[in-house]
């Protein structure tokens, strides 16, 4: 079937029901709700279209980075709880209460400025407070953190809605970091019982430890790459029977036959060393396929192999074994074509990286179609 019903030369088709089912599958497996990391338009995938998809799959949260991207799902009509996980700027606070979002309060600080900033519009703030268990990262350190959420509880406009942590090191199935982690985070929550204060809403599992930890579950969990269909790690799969959501289309814009010794591309770093044929596909680095030399892609059921540079908007490929070929024909990135398949994992380690950093990778002007095989 060719997706591309809008005419589009390239294109992302995300499945939404799959994205569902991947949420369900979380749920069902930790017996905890789900809180779904968005950040980052949905990891690729689109902010809005995920999270209207999230909530309807149970999410009780939607978490983001910052507030821009909060703002994003207010604006689309969207009104179930957002967390915005990363520092948020004072001056933005009246603007989270009017669109109720909850932020994050990671160091004494801000949370003094949000103090005064409340003071001043009268207005109360839902906050979940951060406590550094040992990513070194955002958060009061353990020792500091039921102090510091004895003092938020006492500020007159704000309201701790969550206590959370988040691990370093959770896809290293054996690394014993998150263990100690989630003791330091413990014995938080200890104090802060003995204090007699409400920490609501207790959170601190990405995906790796949501699928592999649970003394890390708590009241929810707060899984991103899982919900996508994607592994933590090469080395921390998901099991079996979670769907990848999304798949990366373009079309073939030329197939010709070359002379021998054409040079090819930019650069002519590659040269035809008999009679050719090469292809064009409309895809390039302006769309988030990486400069690299060695780019792989399904066409008409087989491999294909890149020949020379990756452009701004085409990628050139060697189609000699596909002298069949036709301009217009569906060329695959990541997905299945014909029994075989590219997962973002294999483009990942292409690149040299992670497959968070491919499909976050995806430029907006990807177009992207939401399919939903359920509705
Ligand atoms: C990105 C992020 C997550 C989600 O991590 P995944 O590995 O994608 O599951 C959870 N919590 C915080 C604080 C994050 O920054």
């Amino acid at each position: 079937m060719n997706m591309s019903i809008n005419g589009q030369s390239i294109w992302l088709e995300i499945n939404l029901a799959a994205l569902r089912r991947n949420i369900n599958r979380l749920q069902q497996h930790t017996q905890r709700p789900v809180m779904a990391v968005v950040k980052a338009n949905a990891y690729g995938h689109g902010i809005v279209e995920v999270s209207r998809a999230a909530a309807q799959a149970g999410a009780i949260y939607l978490c983001v980075a910052r507030i821009e991207e909060a703002l994003k799902i207010r604006q689309a009509g969207i009104g179930t709880p957002i967390l915005v996980m990363g520092y948020t700027k004072p001056s933005k606070v009246l603007e989270a209460v009017e669109n109720h979002v909850s932020l994050t309060v990671s160091d004494w600080n801000t949370a003094r400025a949000y103090a005064k900033k409340t003071a001043e519009i009268k207005k109360k703030i839902h906050l979940h407070a951060k406590i550094d268990t040992g990513m070194s990262r955002l958060g009061v350190l353990a020792e500091d953190g039921a102090n510091f959420c004895n003092w938020i509880t006492q500020q007159d406009f704000f309201h701790l809605e969550g206590v959370f942590t988040h691990f370093a090191c959770a896809d290293e199935l054996s690394n014993p970091v998150t263990d100690q982690q989630i003791q330091r985070f413990n014995v938080v929550l200890d104090e802060l019982r003995s204090l007699g204060i409400k920490p609501g809403l207790v959170h601190a599992s990405n995906s790796a430890a949501t699928l592999f930890y649970p003394a890390a579950w708590y009241d929810a969990v707060r899984p991103g790459i899982a919900i996508y269909g994607l592994n933590p790690a090469p080395n921390a799969p998901l099991p079996a029977g979670y769907e990848q959501v999304l798949s990366w289309k373009c079309l073939l814009a030329s197939a010709k036959t070359l002379p021998k010794g054409a040079g090819v591309g930019y650069g002519h770093t590659y040269f035809t060393s008999r009679e050719e044929h090469i292809g064009v596909a409309a895809i390039g680095y302006a769309d988030g396929f990486r400069r690299v030399r060695d780019n792989i892609a399904l066409l008409r059921g087989k491999r294909i192999h890149q020949a020379g540079s990756v452009c701004m908007d085409q990628t050139l490929w060697s189609l000699d074994d596909l002298p069949e070929a036709e301009v217009g024909d569906e060329v695959i990135l990541i997905g299945q074509q014909g029994g075989q398949t590219i997962t973002a994992d294999e483009i990942a380690a292409l690149w040299g990286t992670i497959n968070y950093e491919v499909v976050c990778g995806l430029t907006d002007r990807v177009h992207r179609i939401f399919i939903d095989d359920e509705a």
